[in-house]
């Protein structure tokens, strides 16, 4: 059995999380591919290595002095050393980024430091063997992560070793420079690895345990989701659940390898399984529940409009021409609503709303601001009566107003809009219904 466990930033943060990070790790032999962030934040208003390296590395591009914001990042590193009584210097690695700063090696190169130092100091704790992500990882000319040479080259190195610290982040280019995924692509990484070690689990370990059926910020301490198929989770992350980078679904999915969400604070708890299919039934009706805010809507109104071919076609041809893409089509016999993004909108409005009456010739538009959308997720609507019912009785008790409602057709989610002041509202009202109720 093999494991490949990812530690994010707060996991890492102090001497303190790392020995919680080493119990986890050698409390179980298949944990064998560990891959870690950069130290992150130890309280709320700390700063995070990454940034403290973005901040130091774009002082040193512009020839300002940065002695000051380096020794900072070196603190970081040595506080956790020495409070490990770890026998390991890292004042010759500290030389060269230094070099390498000076020398503007880029801010890939910058960033991607935060993760090699970890690495080394981890690899050191542990006395597990350290694999330089630029030896393994690769991405292409355009900057594209390579998955065939990556996947060649990584599993041969990882076949000959028990265990292994492999960071997290980062990779290089054809040309031997260093090349970082976007922020939080240490996940990608974990999954990668997982991928090439044909590992049985990925386990992302952070500090939160997984995903809960509901915003915390709206509804206290929601109920967790124990397993989630990655089609839920890809409705749920759209509309701002996000606990995982997006991409790093990608390998292990391809894969077949499960992930766990785990929390490093309680590893106790099971946190959340995320898995391609299962037959285990959800413990409530919906997976969970996730909105968002800043929505508009256009809404089209034209006689006969059902049997005018191409009519919708015109209409959103306006939307692309100005790069306005659309998020939801709700439709009905001679209405359409376009929804999409307040910002992206605003930004374009009146081009598009000209080209609407000049080549789609509507009898009427009409804009709704100011709009929330709140999808409700779970694979058990489709085998339940009632759900919609459900939801619209409960939203209607709380003086909801519902503007809008789009099913998808997989009947995994229910789409509903509302007016930005009925958010919080409709969410508990929806919460209330299904998980504390347990409907
Ligand atoms: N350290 C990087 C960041 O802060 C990558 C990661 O933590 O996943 O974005």
């Amino acid at each position: 059995m093999t494991k490949v466990v990812k530690f994010g930033g707060s996991s890492l943060a102090s001497a303190e999380q790392f020995r919680k990070v080493k119990e986890i790790i050698t409390a179980e032999e298949s944990r064998r591919f560990v891959v870690p962030s950069a130290p992150g934040k130890r309280f709320s208003a700390d700063t995070k290595v990454t940034d403290m390296l973005y901040g130091c590395y774009d002082l040193a591009v512009k020839g300002k002095d940065f002695d000051k914001e380096f020794e900072a990042i070196k603190a970081r590193y040595n506080e956790i050393i020495s409070e490990l009584g770890l026998d390991l210097s890292l004042e010759s690695e500290f030389e060269i980024v230094k070099a390498c700063f000076i020398g503007k090696a880029g801010r890939d190169y910058a960033a991607s430091r935060g993760e090699y130092l970890n690495g080394i100091v981890l690899a050191n704790y542990l006395g597990y063997s350290f694999i330089d992500s630029a030896d393994v990882i690769f991405f292409d000319e355009k900057g594209q992560f390579d998955p065939v040479k990556t996947g060649r080259v990584l599993s041969e190195r990882l076949a000959g070793l028990e265990n292994a610290v492999v960071p997290g982040f980062y990779g290089s280019m054809p040309n031997d420079t260093i090349k970082t995924f976007s922020r939080g692509g240490s996940d990608i990484t974990g999954s990668i690895v997982a991928a090439a070690s044909n590992a049985d689990l990925y386990e992302n370990w952070t500090d939160v345990s997984g995903f809960l059926t509901c915003d915390p910020r709206i509804v206290d301490d929601p109920a967790p989701i124990t397993t989630i198929t990655y089609k839920e989770l890809r409705e749920l992350s759209y509309m701002g659940a996000t606990v995982l980078h997006e991409d790093a679904i990608f390998p292990v999915r391809k894969a077949g390898i499960p992930i766990n969400i785990k929390n490093t604070n309680k590893p106790e708890d099971p946190g959340t399984l995320i898995v391609e299919s299962t037959s285990q039934k959800p413990a409530y009706t919906i997976t969970g529940i996730a909105g968002k805010k800043g929505f508009t809507a256009i809404n089209i109104e034209k006689d006969m409009m059902n049997s005018e071919l191409g009519f919708g076609r015109k209409v959103l041809w306006e939307f692309e021409k100005n790069g306005v893409s659309f998020e939801h089509m709700p439709s009905g016999i001679d209405t359409m609503s376009i929804v999409v993004s307040q910002d992206a909108f605003a930004d374009k409005e009146q081009e598009i709303l000209a080209g609407i009456h000049r080549n789609c010739q509507p009898d009427s538009i009409d804009i709704e601001t100011d709009l929330a959308l709140i999808a409700v997720v779970g694979r058990a609507m489709k085998s339940n009566r009632g759900t919609a019912g459900r939801i619209f009785s409960a939203l209607a008790h709380a003086h909801v107003n519902v503007k809008m409602i789009d099913q998808g057709s997989s009947e995994l989610n229910i789409i509903i809009g509302v007016s930005e002041s009925d958010f919080e509202a409709a969410n508990k009202a929806i919460y209330d219904i299904f998980v504390a109720t347990k409907l």
